[in-house]
Formats: structure tokens, sequence, C-alpha cells
């Protein structure tokens, strides 16, 4: 008799439904035989997955659209400039609110690891301490990964050198860099050797913003690889957006992807807030606002996909459904085939675990923890069109959420 049995559920690997035994909180069966358990759930022949990864949000700036103002044109210059003067206003009590508002939002819909990346370009750091306090209180139910991110730049703004430092010292889990937002070529690629160098004297992983721009000029992606091979930081390495990569010629774009696979970087694409804010400054036809994610993952990269922004100066939508994120993905990247699918949920599943570094502990495995969660959907295009939230979510073999699935009555006038 197990402690909890999850019954009739599929999983990605198999069309055939399977029976869940979990005792301790980890998995210990996965059968098509019947077993009982003290506690039984029936999945009614949904999906059961592991949880969605979120490699790539922010939750110092989550839920600010609109104050001080709305971002009209929709440029990352003007959101910057937007949240420049929101920073001002920051409190401890305000970041904590936001976020665990967004944290729970993010939850309901199956995420339960979260990378942010926190904007140290402030003297006190307050999004960063409070963010350390909203790690504490969701300690057990998410992980919450967080990235020292400076963005006025590092060697632009000489002082968030310092604060970086002090980042990690408090608690910060990696380094980041803006190299495309730097004031030249040489203070970009001067800033992502003193990431490299400070990642290796801390040991802690990189996260790098990376041409985020839609400008064959901007050419930091071979930069981070060729720094990743040189400090032999293979698998420690993640990249988001990468948008310059698309606008590359194609010999030039072939050479930085054999290099981003040989140094084992990761790439992050952001579907929504990528797709919105590139291409302005395009004349038509304009570009597809993301990376080449098709030809990075036949190339055998780790891509994943991620949320984002969350109603910010950045990005004025969202509800942290990570599923959104992937349907508009596979829009934009050409992924329709049946195969691509799986592509897709890979990167907001297992490929998206490997960028947290999180693999050892994820997934529908025998001795893993149970962590997993059940879609009230039983083939792949549902839970890629229909984008629903989970019947629930569940950590170490706890349910922490659930979810009553949207059910439509139909009345007299349209009974057939
Ligand atoms: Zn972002």
């Amino acid at each position: 008799m197990y402690d909890i049995t999850v019954k009739n559920v599929k999983l990605l690997e198999g069309e055939k439904r399977v029976h869940i035994g979990i005792n301790n909180g980890k998995f210990v069966s996965i059968t098509d035989q019947e077993i009982a358990g003290h506690t039984e759930w029936d999945g009614k022949g949904n999906y059961l997955l592991p949880p969605f990864v979120e490699t790539h949000t922010h939750m110092d700036t989550v839920l600010t659209a609109g104050s001080p103002r709305y971002n009209q044109s929709g440029t990352l210059f003007e959101a910057i400039d937007i949240w420049q003067s929101r920073k001002d206003d920051l409190t401890v009590d305000d970041v904590v609110e936001r976020a665990s508002k967004a944290i729970k939002l993010l939850i309901s819909y199956g995420v339960l690891f979260i990378r942010a990346a926190v904007d140290i370009s402030d003297p006190n750091l307050t999004a960063l301490n409070a963010l350390l306090e909203v790690r504490k209180q969701f300690k057990g139910k998410v992980e919450l990964q967080i990235i020292a991110f400076p963005q006025s730049g590092l060697v632009s703004c000489v002082e968030n050198i310092v604060r970086m430092r002090k980042a990690i010292e408090l608690g910060a889990d990696a380094v980041s860099a803006v190299p495309h937002l730097e004031h030249t070529r040489e203070k970009g690629i001067e800033s992502l050797v003193f990431c490299f160098q400070m990642a290796k004297e801390y040991d802690t992983f990189i996260h790098v913003f990376c041409d985020e721009v839609d400008d064959e000029h901007s050419r930091y992606l071979e930069v981070v690889a060729n720094l990743a091979i040189d400090y032999d930081y293979h698998g420690k390495v993640t990249v988001s957006h990468a948008n310059a990569l698309a606008y590359y010629s194609d010999v030039y774009a072939n050479k930085v992807i054999q290099l981003v696979k040989q140094a084992g970087i990761t790439v992050v694409t952001c579907p929504l807030v990528n797709s919105a804010m590139q291409g302005r400054y395009d004349p038509y036809p304009k570009g597809r606002g993301i990376t080449r994610v098709k030809q990075l993952d036949e190339a055998g990269v780790n891509v994943c996909i991620a949320h984002d922004d969350i109603r910010t100066p950045f990005y004025p939508l969202g509800v942290g459904n990570i599923l959104q994120a992937a349907h508009l993905g596979l829009h934009l990247a050409h992924m329709t085939g049946r195969g691509d699918f799986y592509s897709v949920i890979d990167m907001i599943t297992k490929n998206a675990a490997t960028c947290f570094r999180a693999s050892h502990q994820y997934g529908i495995e025998v001795g893993k923890p149970a962590n997993f969660i059940v879609l009230p959907v039983d083939n792949l295009e549902d839970m890629l069109s229909v984008q629903p939230k989970p019947i629930c979510v569940v950590r170490d073999g706890e349910m922490i959420a659930a979810t009553e699935p949207a059910q439509t009555r139909y009345f007299e006038k349209i009974k057939t």
C-alpha cells in the first residue's frame, strides 16, 4: 500500500495509461498494473507532467505595467526609461507583495522552478533583499533562482561591479551581463570578461542577456561562447534572447551556432516579450522577433522557452501561463510538425530543468521527488491549444494548488 497513488494518467513518453505510487514524497512505482494507496487520486486519463520550469522572468518589475506610465512605443529603450523612474519608488514591501502574487500565478499554471533576474542597479539593492525574503517564504514549494542582473550595464555603470559582488555575497545565485547595452562594443566585451571572472571567483553559473537587438552588428553571442570554452564553463552558461542571431548571414550564424553547441550554452527565447518588442525598427518585411530557435534545436543546442515579463513596462500582458509562450514560440519558430510539439514541451520542461541545473531532482522517474502537474487534456494538441491550468500541482507528494477545469454548459437554443 502506497502513501498516495495517482491512477489513470498518461505520460508524455507513452500513450498507455499508467498508475503512480508515491511514498515519503518520492515516486516509487510507475506501472500499468492496478495499485492501491492510502490516498488515491484519479487522473481520469489526463496528462501527468513534471512541473514547468520558467528560465527567465523578473520578480522586481512584475505587475508594474502603467506605473508610473505605460510604454507607448513598445521599445526596450522606453521600457528601461520607465523602469528607471519606477525603481526610485521601490520598497521591500512593494516588491514582496508583487513577487508573491506573481509566484502564486505561476504556481497556478504549474511552474515550480523560477529563475528571476533582479536588477542590481540600485544602491540599496532593495529588490534583491525583497526577493531573498520571498525565496524564504516559498521554500519547499517553489525553487527560486536569483540572477544578479545589471540593467544599466557593468562597465558603463561601474557602481554595478561593486553591487554585483555584494549581490552574490547576499545570496544571488548567478551573475549576469547585458553587453549590447554597454556604451561601446569594447565595453560590452569587457563586461562579459568581468562576468566570467566573477563567476569563477564565486563559483556561480552565468545567465547573460545577449544581443537583444535586431542588429546584425551585435555579435556578443560568439564572445560568450568563446569565454565559456576558455573558462571551461561547459553547461554553466545561459544566454537569453539572442535576437541578433536571426539577423546574421547564414554563414556567420552557422559558425556561431556551432560554437554555442561546443560551449554547452543554453539559449532561452522569450516569444511573448521578444515578438512584442523586437522588429520595431525594421522596415517591412519585419523580423519574426525571436532567435533561430528551430536551427539551434536541430543543431543540438539546449533551447528553452520562457514566459519572461508579466505586466511590466517591458511587456504589458501575461498571467504567468508558460504554455502561452510555448504556443506563440512554436508559431514564430515554424515548429508545427508532430515531433516539434514534443520539442516545444521539452523547452519548458526537460531542457529548462537542464538550464536550471535541476535535472537530478526533475522528471517522472522512480526515486525522484514526486513533483508533478496534471493537465486536463488527453492529447498534445489540446495541451498547446487550450493551455489550461493544471488540475493539480504537486510538490514532494503534497498538493499545493488545484484548479477545477473550465466547463461550458449549453442551453436549449443550441442543443442538437
Ligand atoms: Zn526579461
